[in-house]
């Protein structure tokens, strides 16, 4: 490929960060099942520890097999450098780990995954994280939740449980004037459907268990640095702008640049906190990730004509689903995911929690999970399930009422999927 030429998204969904492999000629990366890499000489072992030089030392830290997916994942969402982890929970732990110290406060959307609320009402507090929570139908209470003490802005892009778009621009907005950056999970529309780095984000997270990996078998998150964020321009990250007693008084903002947020997680957050990924995820999620334009545009397709069916049935109360025409998201999913507005959709029905059981218990091809993102059609009744451990008022803010039912949509025959929920419906 000629030099000026830039890769498609398709081509880089491929292709990059992979080359031959150097040993052997594989064309695919191998899994490098390893975990310790001999060094040439105690000169080099001493630059490698010291980071005066890149490469292996530990999987902890960094690894081949994972490499690959670090580069393809910063390059499929515009960003500097990627940092994989165990999982997505492990990408916030590690991103917020690198900004926050005891007594800080962060804001959240609502609008978020389940276990992400837990994970920041609870956990996190234990550490003296304070989240402040804020409403994406609502950007002025993102601002009125602003105070000193902030260090980050976090929201989803298209928001869980599914359906709804956030309006990346207006916060990010928010976030500039409150010099902190803005943390987008893109997990539910993944870079295919929208980057949130040409909207003013800052920092994209993943669950790279969903869409990137894409077939349900493994767990992994991912971390990619926008590369523009000013760390240095105030004492309010350590972290990144103060000398760090671990590397020589290193200051990692100034010797790192546009990707030290990402070297910040990965030598500071990742190895010592410990959420590596295994270099076998990393390997079935590469594989995963080379299909993911392929995969999202059916999703989409399969998922807005599942909404378009279910709008227009009779024991349907409500579909939540941005992709459909006069939603109240559509605009926003317009602009932010103009091919389409992903697989996740929600959908009250007629009988409240005890209808919601019912269609759940009746479907066949769809499969009962609390997980998305995989091929097969999945479903979930969230009130029960996911967002159980919520009080009522934290379930209904995060649009998880007792009538609804989440599905990600998969990639099967779009006319057996509303074949199955049409006899599903019939029985409830
Ligand atoms: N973010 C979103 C939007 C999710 O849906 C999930 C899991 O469902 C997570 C983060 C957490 O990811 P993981 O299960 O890989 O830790």
């Amino acid at each position: 490929m000629s030099e000026d030429r830039v890769p498609g998204f398709a081509t880089l969904a491929v292709h990059a960060g992979a080359q031959p492999d150097p040993t052997t000629g594989a064309r695919i990366t191998p899994i490098y099942q390893t975990t310790g890499y001999v060094f040439n000489d105690a000169e080099h072992a001493a630059s490698l520890f010291g980071l005066q030089a890149f490469g292996n030392i530990y999987t902890r830290i960094m690894s081949p097999t994972s490499g690959v997916i670090e580069e393809r994942m910063a390059a499929l969402e515009g960003g500097t450098a990627g940092l994989a982890v165990a999982s997505g929970h492990a990408a916030q732990l590690v991103t917020l780990h690198a900004m926050m110290s005891p007594g800080d406060e962060f804001i959240a959307a609502r609008q978020l995954y389940g276990g992400s609320i837990n994970q920041f009402n609870h956990s996190f507090k234990s550490f003296g994280w304070n989240v402040k929570w804020a409403d994406i139908d609502d950007v002025e209470s993102f601002e009125r939740a602003v105070s000193p003490k902030t260090k980050a802005i976090f929201i989803e892009s298209i928001a869980n449980p599914g359906g709804v778009v956030t309006d990346i621009e207006a916060i990010a907005a928010v976030a500039k004037r409150a010099g902190v950056p803005l943390i987008v999970d893109n997990t539910l529309a993944t870079p295919y459907l929208c980057k949130p780095l040409d909207h003013g984000a800052d920092i994209v997270l993943h669950s790279m268990t969903k869409f990137i990996g894409g077939h349900g078998n493994s767990i992994g998150g991912m971390i990619v640095d926008g590369g523009k964020f000013n760390w240095m321009a105030s004492d309010r990250y350590p972290m990144l702008s103060q000398p760090r007693p671990e590397y020589n008084g290193m200051v990692l903002g100034e010797t790192f640049g546009n990707f030290a947020f990402a070297i910040a997680c990965r030598v500071l957050g990742l190895r010592d906190l410990g959420p590596a990924i295994s270099p076998f995820n990393s390997f079935l999620i590469l594989t995963g990730s080379e299909t993911l334009p392929l995969r999202m545009q059916r999703h989409s397709d399969n998922a807005k004509a599942v909404a378009e069916y279910l709008a227009a049935h009779p024991k349907v109360t409500w579909v939540s689903y941005a992709g459909l025409a006069g939603d109240r998201y559509n605009k926003l999913a317009q602009k932010y995911c103009p091919k389409g507005a992903g697989a996740v959709l929600t959908f009250g029905v007629e009988g409240g929690a005890e209808a919601g059981v019912k269609v759940v218990a009746e479907v066949e091809l769809f499969s009962h999970l609390a997980n998305l993102g995989d091929t097969r059609s999945l479903i979930i009744h969230p009130w029960s399930t996911t967002h159980s451990q919520l009080t009522e008022e934290q379930r209904k803010a995060a649009g998880a009422g007792p009538e609804m039912i989440r599905l990600s949509v998969g990639i099967e025959d779009v006319a057996d999927i509303i074949a199955d929920l049409d006899q599903a419906l019939a029985k409830t």
